[in-house]
């Protein structure tokens, strides 16, 4: 019997896993659960990425270590990826690292940047990772709300001139999980001034990148002029890409953060399995009409599903980017009281917002990750419930 370490027991709780067992507890009773809680895409990777890993997988070069910090074809392709995508330029030696999928790097950078006792500022509702990363680095978080009539941006202007000097790195996330709020070009400019002025390594996660509707394009943070002396973006194939299961990321922006990460990394890993950078560069350079074939399939879905909201009288409002909708909860319930409630009662499982920070109280989040028809579905059973 061995006691964990200290840095362990405070860690936050993954509330995900108790969303799961009580969607596995409904569904052993042999109800059919709609489960709209989680974050998993739910549609196969595109086949010809698919068909890129078969035959690299096949080539012996591929079984071997390939070089510690990433194959350089895919670090170039990372490079036409964001020029091709963002206009950006990078230099794919100083400013690209690839990552064990998006959640490592967010985990790891607090790590790289940070000593015991610093400050972050971290958004409120926000994905609760950021917190595991703070916590892991024995630093300590500043909370940054994000409210509706603000469209789910941080009002910096009340955060205090005390938590501005304190603060060493923030975390943003647009389009955002969970609120799918998108950023503005607008908030980008107020963010790298901030950034300059405080001295904040910003880390924008771009996990959301390629998902924006109604022909809204999601900004990337480096697309603004500055961005890179203040910070970094971490982008990952997961959502983009339907390959979540396949671990692959990158963050690209300032020298000194890439070579931080790099440089812990070189003692955590090896590279990724060389085939499955092959696949990824296919990704990145491969035909993209798989990418507007998802974006087409959420937004028909986003309208599918909150449009039949709305009809029933619950009065929410369409996500402009993600595939997450933030749904109100209706006065009387607490976040978990609602949740529970749907799942026992109408057997739809949502994520409670308090899951996300106090300021996800109030509401429950619901991804757009199965067909329209069991999103009508859920429509109707909610519908039948008479609280709307
Ligand atoms: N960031 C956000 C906001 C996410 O929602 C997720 C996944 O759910 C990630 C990062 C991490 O994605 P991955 O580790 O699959 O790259």
């Amino acid at each position: 019997y061995f006691e964990k370490s200290d840095v362990l027991h405070t860690l936050p709780k993954q509330f995900f896993a108790s969303l799961v067992s009580k969607v596995g507890e409904i569904a052993a009773e042999g109800y059919d659960v709609i489960n709209l809680g989680q974050g998993n895409p739910d549609q196969p990777t595109p086949r010809h990425i698919v068909a890129k890993l078969r035959t690299a997988a096949e080539n012996p070069i591929n079984h071997k270590y390939s070089p510690f910090r990433g194959a350089g074809y895919l670090k170039e392709a990372v490079c036409e990826y964001y020029k091709r995508e963002f206009g950006v330029e990078l230099d794919p030696a100083k400013e690209v690292a690839i990552l064990f999928g998006g959640k490592a790097g967010l985990v790891e950078l607090p790590q790289c940047l940070l000593n015991p006792g610093d400050t972050v500022l971290v958004p409120d509702p926000g994905y609760p990772d950021y917190w595991s990363g703070v916590a892991l680095a024995r630093a300590k978080m500043e909370m940054m709300p994000l409210k509706e009539d603000k469209g789910y941006l941080p009002d910096y202007g009340q955060l205090g001139t005390e938590a501005l000097e304190k603060a060493k790195l923030m975390f943003l996330n647009y389009p955002n999980n969970p609120t799918g709020a998108m950023a503005t070009e607008e908030f980008f400019k107020e963010t790298v001034e901030l950034a300059k002025e405080h001295s904040i390594c910003v880390v924008h996660d771009f996990a959301y990148g390629g998902i924006g509707f109604e022909g809204d394009k999601p900004l990337s943070f480096l697309q603004v002029e500055g961005a890179k002396e203040t910070g970094i973006e971490i982008y990952t194939l997961s959502k983009t890409y339907n390959m979540a299961g396949w671990r692959v990321g990158f963050a690209v922006g300032n020298q000194s953060v890439i070579e931080a990460i790099e440089l812990l990394q070189d003692h955590l890993y090896v590279s990724l399995f060389p085939a499955v950078q092959e696949a990824a560069a296919e990704a990145l350079l491969g035909p993209q009409d798989c990418v507007e074939e998802l974006v087409r399939t959420y937004e028909s879905r986003r309208n599918v599903f909150i449009g039949g909201l709305q009809s029933i009288g619950w009065n929410v409002s369409a996500p402009a980017g993600s595939f997450f909708s933030w749904l109100k909860v209706p006065d009387g319930f607490t976040s978990q009281d609602f949740s529970d409630y749907l799942l026992s009662h109408a057997h739809v499982a949502v994520a409670p917002g308090i899951g996300f920070g106090e300021y996800g109280e109030g509401y429950v989040r619901a991804g757009l990750l199965t067909t329209e028809d069991r999103l009508l579905k859920a429509v109707s059973r909610i519908e039948a419930l008479k609280i709307f």
